[in-house]
């Protein structure tokens, strides 16, 4: 007697179903403070228990990341390196700020020397577009927006000057260390934003909402809070607006150039700012930079200075 067929990919999905579930949040985790959304923060913290459940495909992704990070690690043991301290736990109590780092690996030339390791599985395209530290900041991926704000935290609790993010590609396990050297301006920041999300815990208030991010809030595992009328039924218009839709397929295709823009933008901005000189002529460009400094009123001992950049076309007629 032949025994009946079961649904097998049906009966691992229940199983895994059974293991989502959403875990108390009563910090600001390194992982996680470099998301770029505040108000997204505050709510991890104040409304951890109202998160969505992760999607079974995730939990798959989640589990095959931790067999990357055993896999590495065998790797780098094979190669002749140290790996120690996995999952040790870093605070700060001032900032509220927890986290476990993946490790510290040691070379065998100078086993005392340790430097904190943070392995990241990521997809090709990840892969490829990440060959040093500058593409990790650069980054419009969410994800990855928030590994510098967690290797630096990892350096600055663990009193380490430099440390290394291993990745490996997903799709065919090749490998590549991106190492990070400590940046105090940059901490200092992640430092003030956890007690940003502090101060919020004490009253009723939320952060603003950031402009409408697709990638960022299209995956925030808190939109049903933060934007409920795009998840209640009766808010929703159905519209055969010709002129709004192509606006909207137009404003898609744009999308890739803002972000170029963006980028360059910065990148020159960037340059400007360390100029021996105030104003460069490049081409058939100026570059203006003004400095302006000032004292804060709400703290009177505190100096402010702003840097501002300008770019025109030599003719004089302004881009920005
Ligand atoms: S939906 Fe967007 S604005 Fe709202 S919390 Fe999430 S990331 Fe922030």
């Amino acid at each position: 007697m032949k025994t009946t067929l079961i649904n097998v990919d049906d009966r691992i999905k229940e199983a895994y179903e059974k293991d989502r579930r959403v875990y108390p949040c009563r910090s600001n985790r390194a992982s996680n403070i470099g998301h770029p959304c505040m108000r997204y923060l505050v709510y991890s913290r104040k409304d951890w228990q109202k998160k969505v459940l992760p999607p079974v495909d995730l939990l798959y992704i989640f589990e095959g990341g931790n067999y990357i990070e055993t896999l590495a690690i065998k790797r780098l043991e094979k190669a002749g390196f140290t790996v120690t301290s996995q999952q040790r736990d870093f605070e700060d109590q001032k900032a509220g700020i927890t986290g476990h780092i993946d490790g510290f690996i040691a070379f065998p030339e100078a086993p005392e020397e340790k430097y904190p390791l943070e392995i990241k599985s990521i997809s090709q395209w990840g892969y490829e577009a990440i060959n040093s530290y500058e593409d990790i900041l650069r980054s419009d991926k969410v994800w990855v927006k928030q590994y510098p704000a967690q290797m630096q935290l990892y350096l600055y609790l663990s009193n380490k000057e430099r440390g290394m993010f291993y990745f490996v590609n997903k799709q065919n396990l090749q490998g590549k260390t991106i190492w990070v050297d400590l940046d105090y301006s940059y901490c200092e920041g992640i430092l003030r934003k956890a007690e940003e999300v502090n101060s919020f815990l004490v009253s009723d208030e939320y952060p603003e909402r950031i402009p409408y991010d697709r990638d960022v809030c299209g995956n925030c595992d808190f939109k049903h809070l933060c934007m409920p009328e795009q998840n209640n039924p009766s808010q929703i218009q159905f519209s055969e607006n010709q002129e709004l839709e192509s606006l909207l397929n137009r404003r898609e295709e744009l999308e890739p150039a803002r972000k170029e823009y963006e980028k360059i933008d910065k990148e020159v901005k960037e340059i400007a700012k360390t100029a021996p000189k105030d104003n460069i002529i490049i081409g058939g460009w100026v570059i203006t930079r003004k400095t302006t400094k000032g004292m804060s009123p709400a703290k009177p001992q505190q100096e402010w200075i702003r840097t501002a950049v300008s770019i025109k076309p030599l003719t004089g007629n302004s881009d920005e």
